[in-house]
């Protein structure tokens, strides 16, 4: 069987990888998502004491350091030097972490080696910043799912409130640290995150997940 890549690039709380997990499941492939392998990385920074701006730190860290994922009973875990993180990453300590550890060339010529690797032998939906662009240029579908940077503050405070990790953080707060993380993610040197000139762009703003999975759904056939 021929293998077949989908690639869902875009900023943070698009909707991205729920997108693509539905995608995966309707269509029966793997979906990979890259930013937990990012923020793996920036978890293991912080218990290392290493600030993730320190590209002379990282870098030797990457030596001794496994990233990689695990099925277990049909959802993907990540693991880190063995350790399931799946759960511990998902803070917005790590997602800081993840988004200044992601900016060092040494870390993403590390995972996109990885992120090649897993697209070379297994059909994927990925999911990312730089799938379409950088990652998996031939991908046979790229999609950039984007909204409105006020309607991904509101999805993602509501998901902290209902998670109890708001930490007394206001709506204002939590859209300025959206688009300090667009910016940051925007205006790298490498990898930046843009849509691949034949992507084909989904605007979630004002669509629900089924509208959204659908949408993508009729540009694939
Ligand atoms: O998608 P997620 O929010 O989990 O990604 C965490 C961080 O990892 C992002 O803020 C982004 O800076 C980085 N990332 C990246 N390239 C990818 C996936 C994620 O730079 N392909």
């Amino acid at each position: 069987m021929s293998i077949m890549n989908i690639a869902i690039d875009g900023p943070s709380s698009a909707g991205k990888s729920t997108i693509a997990k539905r995608i995966a499941k309707r269509l029966n492939l793997t979906y990979v998502d890259t930013g937990a392998m990012y923020r793996a990385l920036g978890l293991k920074a912080i218990r290392l004491g290493i600030s993730p701006e320190d590209g002379g730190s990282v870098s030797p860290m990457l030596e001794n350091t496994n990233v990689c994922f695990k099925n277990v009973d049909g959802e993907q875990r990540i693991l880190l030097d063995g350790e399931d993180v799946s759960e511990l990453i998902r803070t917005e300590e790590v997602s800081n972490a993840a988004s200044v550890i992601s900016t060092h060339a040494c870390v993403r010529e590390r995972l996109l080696e990885l992120q090649r690797e897993i697209a070379r032998n297994t059909s994927t939906v990925m999911d990312g910043r730089d799938i379409g662009t950088v990652v998996l240029p031939d991908a046979t579908y790229k999609f950039f799912v984007t909204a409105s940077a006020e309607v991904r503050a509101r999805r993602r405070y509501l998901e902290y409130e209902q998670k109890g990790i708001l930490d007394g953080r206001s709506f204002e707060q939590v859209l300025a640290e959206i688009k300090a993380r667009d910016h940051r993610d925007m205006t790298r040197e490498f990898a930046p995150l843009r849509p691949a000139e034949d992507c084909v762009m989904i605007d979630t703003s004002d669509m629900d997940i089924d509208t959204a999975v659908n949408a993508l759904l009729e540009a694939i056939d």
